[in-house]
Protein backbone atom coordinates (compact mmCIF):
# COMPACT_ATOMS: atom_id res chain seq x y z
CA UNK A 1 0.00 0.00 0.00
CA UNK A 2 1.45 3.77 -0.73
CA UNK A 3 2.00 5.72 2.13
CA UNK A 4 -0.65 8.30 2.26
CA UNK A 5 -4.15 9.19 1.25
CA UNK A 6 -6.43 11.94 1.29
CA UNK A 7 -10.12 11.94 3.33
CA UNK A 8 -12.61 14.43 1.96
CA UNK A 9 -16.32 15.12 4.28
CA UNK A 10 -18.33 17.37 1.77
CA UNK A 11 -20.85 18.48 4.56
CA UNK A 12 -23.81 20.83 3.76
CA UNK A 13 -21.69 24.02 5.66
CA UNK A 14 -17.89 22.90 5.54
CA UNK A 15 -16.07 20.64 3.63
CA UNK A 16 -13.29 19.07 5.66
CA UNK A 17 -9.82 17.90 4.06
CA UNK A 18 -7.67 15.68 5.94
CA UNK A 19 -3.90 14.19 4.89
CA UNK A 20 -3.11 11.31 6.40
CA UNK A 21 -0.40 7.86 6.14
CA UNK A 22 -2.32 4.70 5.59
CA UNK A 23 -1.15 3.46 8.64
CA UNK A 24 -3.97 5.49 10.09
CA UNK A 25 -2.10 8.82 10.98
CA UNK A 26 -4.20 11.47 10.49
CA UNK A 27 -1.98 14.24 10.44
CA UNK A 28 -3.55 17.66 9.16
CA UNK A 29 -6.85 19.04 8.37
CA UNK A 30 -7.99 21.97 6.76
CA UNK A 31 -11.66 22.91 6.73
CA UNK A 32 -12.99 25.62 3.96
CA UNK A 33 -16.38 26.64 3.64
CA UNK A 34 -18.90 24.84 1.08
CA UNK A 35 -19.38 27.07 -2.16
CA UNK A 36 -23.12 26.06 -2.53
CA UNK A 37 -23.67 28.75 -5.62
CA UNK A 38 -21.05 26.79 -7.83
CA UNK A 39 -21.80 24.15 -10.31
CA UNK A 40 -20.80 20.79 -9.03
CA UNK A 41 -17.46 20.01 -11.26
CA UNK A 42 -16.33 23.32 -10.25
CA UNK A 43 -17.25 22.88 -6.61
CA UNK A 44 -14.99 19.46 -7.36
CA UNK A 45 -12.31 21.02 -9.09
CA UNK A 46 -11.82 23.27 -6.00
CA UNK A 47 -11.60 20.76 -3.97
CA UNK A 48 -9.19 18.89 -6.32
CA UNK A 49 -7.01 22.55 -6.17
CA UNK A 50 -6.88 22.30 -2.31
CA UNK A 51 -5.27 18.78 -2.42
CA UNK A 52 -2.76 19.72 -5.48
CA UNK A 53 -2.19 22.56 -3.23
CA UNK A 54 -1.35 20.25 -0.15
CA UNK A 55 1.10 17.37 -2.20
CA UNK A 56 2.61 20.01 -3.31
CA UNK A 57 3.65 21.99 -0.05
CA UNK A 58 4.40 18.59 2.04
CA UNK A 59 6.73 18.22 -0.94
CA UNK A 60 5.14 14.92 -2.62
CA UNK A 61 3.64 13.30 -5.41
CA UNK A 62 0.57 12.03 -6.77
CA UNK A 63 2.26 8.34 -6.69
CA UNK A 64 2.44 8.70 -3.14
CA UNK A 65 -1.11 8.26 -2.58
CA UNK A 66 -2.86 5.14 -2.12
CA UNK A 67 -6.49 7.37 -2.99
CA UNK A 68 -8.86 9.95 -2.08
CA UNK A 69 -11.59 8.88 0.22
CA UNK A 70 -14.41 10.92 -0.49
CA UNK A 71 -18.07 11.35 1.70
CA UNK A 72 -21.00 13.00 0.00
CA UNK A 73 -24.40 13.66 1.97
CA UNK A 74 -26.12 12.19 -0.55
CA UNK A 75 -27.40 8.40 -2.37
CA UNK A 76 -23.73 7.24 -4.01
CA UNK A 77 -23.44 4.56 -5.85
CA UNK A 78 -20.84 1.74 -6.95
CA UNK A 79 -19.38 3.80 -9.59
CA UNK A 80 -19.15 6.67 -7.25
CA UNK A 81 -21.80 8.66 -9.02
CA UNK A 82 -23.63 10.56 -6.43
CA UNK A 83 -27.57 10.45 -6.86
CA UNK A 84 -28.61 13.94 -6.17
CA UNK A 85 -27.76 15.52 -3.15
CA UNK A 86 -30.37 18.44 -1.71
CA UNK A 87 -27.96 20.15 0.62
CA UNK A 88 -25.48 20.88 -1.90
CA UNK A 89 -28.23 21.48 -5.23
CA UNK A 90 -26.77 18.63 -6.65
CA UNK A 91 -28.32 16.20 -9.40
CA UNK A 92 -26.52 13.42 -10.96
CA UNK A 93 -22.88 13.51 -10.35
CA UNK A 94 -19.83 11.68 -11.28
CA UNK A 95 -17.45 13.00 -8.19
CA UNK A 96 -14.91 9.81 -8.64
CA UNK A 97 -14.78 10.57 -12.41
CA UNK A 98 -14.29 14.14 -12.14
CA UNK A 99 -11.67 14.02 -9.56
CA UNK A 100 -9.49 11.68 -10.90
CA UNK A 101 -9.15 13.19 -13.63
CA UNK A 102 -8.57 16.11 -12.44
CA UNK A 103 -5.63 14.79 -9.78
CA UNK A 104 -4.61 11.21 -11.26
CA UNK A 105 -4.99 9.73 -7.96
CA UNK A 106 -7.95 7.10 -7.66
CA UNK A 107 -10.65 8.40 -5.81
CA UNK A 108 -13.09 6.62 -3.40
CA UNK A 109 -16.58 7.63 -2.51
CA UNK A 110 -19.18 6.80 -0.62
CA UNK A 111 -22.56 8.23 1.31
CA UNK A 112 -21.50 10.44 4.43
CA UNK A 113 -23.14 8.45 6.76
CA UNK A 114 -21.75 4.88 5.19
CA UNK A 115 -18.39 6.60 5.28
CA UNK A 116 -18.80 7.72 9.21
CA UNK A 117 -19.95 3.98 10.03
CA UNK A 118 -16.68 3.12 8.22
CA UNK A 119 -14.46 5.15 10.22
CA UNK A 120 -15.77 4.21 13.41
CA UNK A 121 -15.00 0.64 12.45
CA UNK A 122 -11.42 1.24 11.77
CA UNK A 123 -10.55 3.77 14.82
CA UNK A 124 -14.08 4.26 17.00
CA UNK A 125 -16.66 2.74 18.82
CA UNK A 126 -16.64 0.19 16.24
CA UNK A 127 -12.87 -1.36 16.55
CA UNK A 128 -12.91 -4.80 16.40
CA UNK A 129 -15.86 -5.41 14.90
CA UNK A 130 -16.79 -6.47 11.33
CA UNK A 131 -20.70 -5.91 11.42
CA UNK A 132 -21.99 -2.96 12.61
CA UNK A 133 -24.68 -0.12 12.32
CA UNK A 134 -23.93 3.01 13.05
CA UNK A 135 -27.39 4.96 14.10
CA UNK A 136 -25.89 9.34 14.19
CA UNK A 137 -28.59 10.87 15.87
CA UNK A 138 -28.56 14.66 14.69
CA UNK A 139 -31.01 17.00 13.41
CA UNK A 140 -31.99 13.97 11.46
CA UNK A 141 -31.47 10.00 12.22
CA UNK A 142 -28.86 8.81 9.43
CA UNK A 143 -27.95 5.25 9.15
CA UNK A 144 -24.69 3.55 8.18
CA UNK A 145 -24.41 -0.33 7.44
CA UNK A 146 -21.21 -2.27 6.98
CA UNK A 147 -20.73 -6.06 6.44
CA UNK A 148 -17.73 -7.94 7.01
CA UNK A 149 -16.15 -4.66 7.04
CA UNK A 150 -17.82 -3.19 3.71
CA UNK A 151 -19.80 -0.61 3.30
CA UNK A 152 -23.46 -1.78 1.99
CA UNK A 153 -24.60 0.79 -0.62
CA UNK A 154 -27.32 -0.47 -2.00
CA UNK A 155 -28.92 -0.57 -5.24
CA UNK A 156 -29.81 3.01 -5.77
CA UNK A 157 -27.16 4.27 -2.70
CA UNK A 158 -30.19 4.17 -0.22
CA UNK A 159 -29.06 1.38 1.91
CA UNK A 160 -28.68 2.69 5.51
CA UNK A 161 -31.34 5.24 5.05
CA UNK A 162 -32.71 3.85 8.31
CA UNK A 163 -34.01 7.72 9.85
CA UNK A 164 -36.98 6.93 7.62
CA UNK A 165 -37.64 3.84 8.26
CA UNK A 166 -41.57 3.25 8.89
CA UNK A 167 -42.65 3.47 12.55
CA UNK A 168 -45.89 4.84 13.73
CA UNK A 169 -48.89 4.36 11.74
CA UNK A 170 -50.39 8.02 13.44
CA UNK A 171 -48.37 10.81 12.20
CA UNK A 172 -50.01 13.90 10.82
CA UNK A 173 -47.24 16.08 9.53
CA UNK A 174 -44.93 14.63 7.08
CA UNK A 175 -41.11 13.69 6.75
CA UNK A 176 -38.56 15.66 5.00
CA UNK A 177 -38.84 12.57 2.56
CA UNK A 178 -42.52 13.57 2.26
CA UNK A 179 -43.68 10.43 3.89
CA UNK A 180 -45.36 10.04 7.23
CA UNK A 181 -44.42 8.52 10.39
CA UNK A 182 -40.23 8.03 9.80
CA UNK A 183 -38.14 6.91 13.07
CA UNK A 184 -36.32 10.44 11.82
CA UNK A 185 -39.61 12.39 13.29
CA UNK A 186 -39.62 10.86 16.78
CA UNK A 187 -35.81 10.06 17.79
CA UNK A 188 -33.71 13.15 16.00
CA UNK A 189 -32.82 16.30 17.89
CA UNK A 190 -35.54 17.91 16.03
CA UNK A 191 -37.89 14.83 16.70
CA UNK A 192 -37.21 14.88 20.89
CA UNK A 193 -38.40 18.84 20.85
CA UNK A 194 -42.01 18.35 18.95
CA UNK A 195 -42.34 15.39 21.04
CA UNK A 196 -41.84 17.48 23.80
CA UNK A 197 -44.11 20.22 22.82
CA UNK A 198 -46.75 18.29 22.12
CA UNK A 199 -46.83 16.65 25.53
CA UNK A 200 -46.82 19.90 27.30
CA UNK A 201 -49.40 21.27 24.98
CA UNK A 202 -51.40 17.58 25.98
CA UNK A 203 -50.96 17.81 29.52
CA UNK A 204 -51.19 21.55 30.61
CA UNK A 205 -51.26 20.36 34.04
CA UNK A 206 -47.91 18.73 34.03
CA UNK A 207 -45.06 20.50 35.96
CA UNK A 208 -42.25 20.34 34.20
CA UNK A 209 -38.47 21.64 33.80
CA UNK A 210 -39.09 21.99 29.96
CA UNK A 211 -41.75 24.49 30.72
CA UNK A 212 -39.12 27.28 31.13
CA UNK A 213 -37.28 26.12 28.33
CA UNK A 214 -36.27 28.75 26.32
CA UNK A 215 -35.64 27.51 23.47
CA UNK A 216 -36.78 24.20 24.22
CA UNK A 217 -33.97 22.19 22.63
CA UNK A 218 -33.26 18.41 22.83
CA UNK A 219 -30.13 19.36 25.07
CA UNK A 220 -32.78 20.78 27.64
CA UNK A 221 -34.99 17.81 27.46
CA UNK A 222 -31.93 15.37 28.27
CA UNK A 223 -30.68 16.94 31.05
CA UNK A 224 -34.47 17.58 32.48
CA UNK A 225 -34.27 13.50 32.46
CA UNK A 226 -31.26 13.48 33.57
CA UNK A 227 -32.23 15.57 36.80
CA UNK A 228 -36.15 13.24 36.87
CA UNK A 229 -38.22 15.76 35.23
CA UNK A 230 -41.32 13.51 34.30
CA UNK A 231 -42.41 15.28 31.15
CA UNK A 232 -38.56 15.30 30.02
CA UNK A 233 -38.50 11.25 30.71
CA UNK A 234 -41.60 10.21 29.20
CA UNK A 235 -40.15 12.14 25.68
CA UNK A 236 -36.71 10.40 25.71
CA UNK A 237 -38.90 6.91 26.71
CA UNK A 238 -40.91 7.43 23.53
CA UNK A 239 -37.79 8.65 21.58
CA UNK A 240 -36.00 5.57 22.51
CA UNK A 241 -39.34 3.16 22.55
CA UNK A 242 -39.80 3.60 18.72
CA UNK A 243 -35.76 3.95 17.64
CA UNK A 244 -35.57 0.90 20.09
CA UNK A 245 -38.57 -1.05 17.62
CA UNK A 246 -36.94 0.27 14.11
CA UNK A 247 -32.77 -1.50 15.44
CA UNK A 248 -34.76 -5.19 16.61
CA UNK A 249 -36.44 -4.45 12.87
CA UNK A 250 -32.96 -4.00 11.78
CA UNK A 251 -31.44 -7.18 13.75
CA UNK A 252 -34.08 -9.38 11.61
CA UNK A 253 -32.65 -8.45 8.24
CA UNK A 254 -28.72 -8.27 9.05
CA UNK A 255 -28.44 -9.37 12.86
CA UNK A 256 -24.86 -7.01 13.49
CA UNK A 257 -23.03 -7.52 16.21
CA UNK A 258 -23.37 -3.96 17.15
CA UNK A 259 -25.06 -0.57 17.21
CA UNK A 260 -22.82 2.50 17.54
CA UNK A 261 -24.88 5.56 18.46
CA UNK A 262 -23.63 8.79 17.42
CA UNK A 263 -24.15 12.36 16.86
CA UNK A 264 -24.85 15.71 18.50
CA UNK A 265 -27.95 13.72 20.49
CA UNK A 266 -25.64 10.97 21.59
CA UNK A 267 -23.62 13.25 24.12
CA UNK A 268 -26.66 12.45 26.49
CA UNK A 269 -25.80 8.54 26.10
CA UNK A 270 -25.89 8.11 29.83
CA UNK A 271 -29.93 9.48 29.51
CA UNK A 272 -30.52 7.86 26.29
CA UNK A 273 -28.73 4.15 26.19
CA UNK A 274 -30.88 2.63 29.07
CA UNK A 275 -34.26 3.34 27.66
CA UNK A 276 -32.94 2.18 24.13
CA UNK A 277 -31.35 -0.98 25.11
CA UNK A 278 -34.61 -1.72 27.29
CA UNK A 279 -36.50 -1.19 24.18
CA UNK A 280 -34.86 -2.81 21.77
CA UNK A 281 -34.47 -6.16 23.86
CA UNK A 282 -38.34 -5.45 24.39
CA UNK A 283 -38.82 -5.46 20.25
CA UNK A 284 -35.99 -8.36 19.27
CA UNK A 285 -36.17 -11.52 17.87
CA UNK A 286 -34.97 -13.54 20.53
CA UNK A 287 -31.57 -14.81 19.10
CA UNK A 288 -30.36 -11.41 18.68
CA UNK A 289 -31.28 -9.81 21.86
CA UNK A 290 -27.84 -9.32 23.25
CA UNK A 291 -26.45 -7.45 20.63
CA UNK A 292 -23.98 -4.79 21.51
CA UNK A 293 -24.08 -1.45 21.96
CA UNK A 294 -21.53 1.30 21.71
CA UNK A 295 -21.15 5.29 21.65
CA UNK A 296 -19.63 6.45 18.90
CA UNK A 297 -15.88 8.42 19.76
CA UNK A 298 -14.53 10.10 16.98
CA UNK A 299 -17.31 12.46 16.50
CA UNK A 300 -17.07 14.72 13.73
CA UNK A 301 -13.82 12.99 12.68
CA UNK A 302 -15.27 9.85 11.82
CA UNK A 303 -16.32 11.26 7.99
CA UNK A 304 -12.45 12.22 7.45
CA UNK A 305 -11.34 9.11 9.32
CA UNK A 306 -13.65 6.37 7.44
CA UNK A 307 -12.83 8.78 4.10
CA UNK A 308 -9.54 7.82 4.44
CA UNK A 309 -9.87 3.84 5.25
CA UNK A 310 -12.51 4.17 2.10
CA UNK A 311 -8.93 4.13 0.06
CA UNK A 312 -7.63 0.93 0.75
CA UNK A 313 -7.72 -2.38 -0.93
CA UNK A 314 -9.66 -4.15 2.40
CA UNK A 315 -12.48 -1.02 1.58
CA UNK A 316 -13.01 -1.62 -1.76
CA UNK A 317 -12.37 -5.24 -2.57
CA UNK A 318 -16.17 -5.67 -1.72
CA UNK A 319 -16.86 -3.38 -4.88
CA UNK A 320 -14.55 -5.49 -7.20
CA UNK A 321 -17.26 -8.49 -6.23
CA UNK A 322 -20.02 -6.57 -6.79
CA UNK A 323 -19.18 -5.62 -10.36
ZN1 LIG B 1 -38.76 10.20 6.07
Amino acid sequence: MKPYAFGVDIGGTSIKIGLAKTSGWLFETRKIGTPIDLSAESFLLNISEVIKQRIHARGLHPDDFEGIGVGVPGPVDEKGVVHGCANLGWGEVDVKGIMERALGIPVQVGNDANVAALGEMWQGGGKGYANLVMVTLGTGVGGGVIINRHIVCGQYGSAGEIGHLHVSDDETEPCGCSNYGCLEQYASATGIVRTAARLLDAHPEANSILRQGTPLDAKLVCDSAREGDELALSVVEAAMDQLGKALAMISCVIDPEVYVIGGGVSLASDVLMPPLQRAYKRYAFPSSRDTAFKKATLGNQAGIIGAIKLTMPDAKENKEKIK
